[in-house]
């Protein structure tokens, strides 16, 4: 039993490959988890690092409360199981099982007892004298699965082991799979490139692409919030069906017009209110994904509902207890390959429908999918990012939503006039004057979606603390939202403050005492180097640094250190920068200081002017591999 934290993981390989990047998550005791993708996303890549059969190129990873990148795999307490069972011939069943446990020597009646136990479990009590050649694939698996549980692991790794299996065994064992991880009470990790299973198996499911985690979440959560295009078309059969269109906001509604075909439909503005305005304007292209279960032709569904499409049939797939119609959106379309007008319909045997005919369908608008066309990334987050509000800028005010605020010294050149403001969901404070009501507050992610009345609106705030339902009064923090009145345009703050730099070792004598008497010795440290100044290294920064590059590429890779305005103050030594000037904010004020080619923004209490010098507190450092990406810190 035990948990694992998987920090900022990579697996460069030696021939260049970047098999996984910055891979996170924290697996709780006893959970089930599945990662899944297509062959080659770098699932086994990572299994096996966790196993301790390949080395960890940077990141660090946990069992418990133990480091384990330089543990080795036998001291990991993992078992692992593997496709092709790894079974040795020459040996019994019984031998197979047992192998493992007499290595470490373990005492023979305690080995006996552990292989009666697994046998028990898995069914094959009767087969223990047989050699694997007598026994049939799904046997030779239980085999396998039993020589990892008499080891009785902390942690149970399986890659891909139902692949060498047919559809109905596999089906079998995937249930006996998950009658053994109840009993045995143990976290299990699970590699397969099969969605069904898992969908069937996962208590939670990563799925991978290109080395790249693309989303960590339930089986239901990952079918019904899918958070990219890629998760969406590889999750359910049959596959989520993709058109291309535009999405106008008009008043209330959202006009939805889907390209290459008249199809249009118009929902309520409060379906798509998370929406960020920049996809409502009509002409910004976004992927549509619409599930085969989320379209009907059920004519009394479609003569019942608003939202109905013109859909001509190409073919029909026949299932037994339904079927799958396709169709295209085009009337000249081809439903028979993916298009961006083809689509998949799921039918009950109620009403009969041709190949060749038109029918209207009915879409479920709840259950619509939108993505952005460049980054594929869902437009409609379960978290939303921002809330788009008109207003007013007047008297040096700004009014929205029926309230206004006092434009702070930042923002007070902007001109007068009718805007809008973009207010992120993480700028909401709970401490201001503006008389709100929480509506709801949700648990989602490990954060809070907070969903605020204010003026007769929504909108949305996302907190790290819950928020109880009622009256409450908000703020604003100014300093995050973006103003646009007329031409003029007023960015939210830069909250990154990024030095580049080095990491660098000096040669130094340094006092040390021997026998009674101070001597200068030499001793080797580390600097980390900003613009010409070199600030000691903090133990953990450099031993981080040390852990997770090749010895050579230590003292020659370029760094990132990041810290937040909060964490860097002006003083007399540091880093050598200028003062361009002052955002005022009202409560907070920060200088914008040119560093190289750079300009940071650093929190400051007193007025600031002209040379200044920046002291980071690097206790507080995020740090980043520059050359490659790889976030160590
Ligand atoms: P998956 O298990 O998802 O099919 P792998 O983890 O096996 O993927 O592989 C991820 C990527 O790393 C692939 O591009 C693969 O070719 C590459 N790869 C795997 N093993 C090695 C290796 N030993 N040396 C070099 N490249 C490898």
């Amino acid at each position: 039993m035990a948990s694992l934290s998987l920090k900022h993981i990579y697996k460069v390989y030696p021939n260049g490959v970047k098999a996984v990047s910055d891979f996170c998550m924290e697996i709780a005791d006893k959970e089930f988890i599945v990662f899944v993708g297509p062959s080659g996303c770098g699932k086994s890549t990572m299994l096996r690092m966790i196993a301790g059969l390949e080395d960890i190129s940077a990141g660090e990873l946990s069992i418990g409360d133990t480091v384990v990148n330089d543990v080795e795999p036998k001291d990991r307490d993992v078992a692992m199981v593997f496709q092709n069972y790894a079974l040795y011939p020459h040996m019994s069943v019984y031998e197979n099982i047992a192998f493992g446990l007499r290595v470490r020597k373990m005492s023979n009646a305690e080995i006996h007892e552990r292989v009666l136990q697994a046998s028990e479990i898995l069914g094959i009590k009767d087969y223990l004298d047989r050699k694997p050649k007598e026994m049939s694939g799904g046997q030779r698996q239980r085999v396998s699965l039993g020589r990892a549980i008499v080891r009785d692991p902390k942690v149970m790794l399986l890659d891909e082991p139902l692949s060498n299996l047919d559809a109905k065994l596999r089906t079998q064992m995937r249930a006996e799979i998950l009658k053994l991880h109840a009993k045995l009470n143990t976290t299990f990790i699970y590699v397969t490139h099969d969605q069904v299973e898992a969908m069937t198996m996962g208590t939670r499911i990563v799925v991978m692409k290109n080395g790249f985690v693309q989303q960590i979440d339930t089986p239901k959560n990952l079918y019904l919030y899918p958070g990219n295009k890629f998760v969406a078309g590889f999750i359910g059969t049959p596959q989520m069906s993709f058109f291309e269109g535009t999405m106008t906001k008009n008043g209330d509604k959202v006009d939805i017009a889907f390209k290459y075909s008249e199809a249009k439909i118009s929902v309520p503005y409060e379906q798509l209110i998370k929406v960020r305005p920049k996809y409502l304007d009509g002409k910004t292209e976004v992927y549509i994904g619409i599930r085969s279960e989320d379209i009907t032709l059920d004519p009394d569904a479609v003569a019942a509902s608003p939202y109905k499409i013109k859909v001509v049939i190409s073919h029909i797939e026949e299932l037994g207890d339904e079927s799958l119609i396709y169709g295209d959106i085009n009337m000249q379309g081809d439903g028979y390959v993916e298009s961006s007008t083809r689509v998949i319909i799921k039918a009950g045997f109620q009403h009969e429908y041709l190949a060749g005919q038109v029918y209207e369908a009915a879409i479920n608008i709840d259950r619509m999918h939108f993505f952005d066309k460049e980054t594929e990334e869902t437009i409609v987050p379960r978290l939303p990012e921002v809330n788009d509000v008109d207003c007013e800028v007047k008297n040096g005010k700004m009014h929205f939503l029926g309230t206004s605020l006092p434009l702070p010294p930042a923002l007070v050149s902007c001109p007068e006039g009718k805007g809008n403001m973009l207010l992120p969901s993480n700028a909401l404070r709970f401490d201001g004057e503006l008389k709100a009501k929480v509506v709801s507050c949700e648990q989602i992610l490990g954060k809070y979606l907070v969903s605020l009345e204010l003026g007769g609106r929504r909108l949305f705030a996302v907190t790290d603390e819950p928020k109880e339902v009622g009256a409450a009064k908000i703020g604003i923090d100014c300093k995050r939202i973006t103003l646009s009145v007329g031409e003029a345009k007023f960015e939210p703050m830069e909250e990154l403050v990024r030095f580049e730099g080095t990491f660098e070792k000096k040669k130094e004598k340094v006092d040390t005492e021997v026998r009674g008497k101070i001597k200068k010795k030499d001793a080797i440290n580390f600097y980390l180097g900003i613009q010409g100044q070199h600030f000691p290294a903090p133990e953990f920064i450099a031993k981080k640094v040390f852990a997770t590059l090749a010895p050579r590429e230590v003292f020659s890779s370029p760094f990132y250190y990041d810290f937040t305005p909060y964490d860097v103050t002006i003083g007399k030594e540091g880093v050598p920068g200028t003062v361009e000037s002052i955002a005022d904010y009202g409560d907070e004020k920060f200088a914008k200081v040119r560093v190289g080619d750079k300009v940071v923004c650093i929190r400051t209490d007193s007025p600031v002017s002209g040379q200044v010098c920046l002291a980071p507190d690097f206790d507080k450092a995020g740090v980043v591999e520059a050359k490659r990406g790889i976030k160590l810190i």
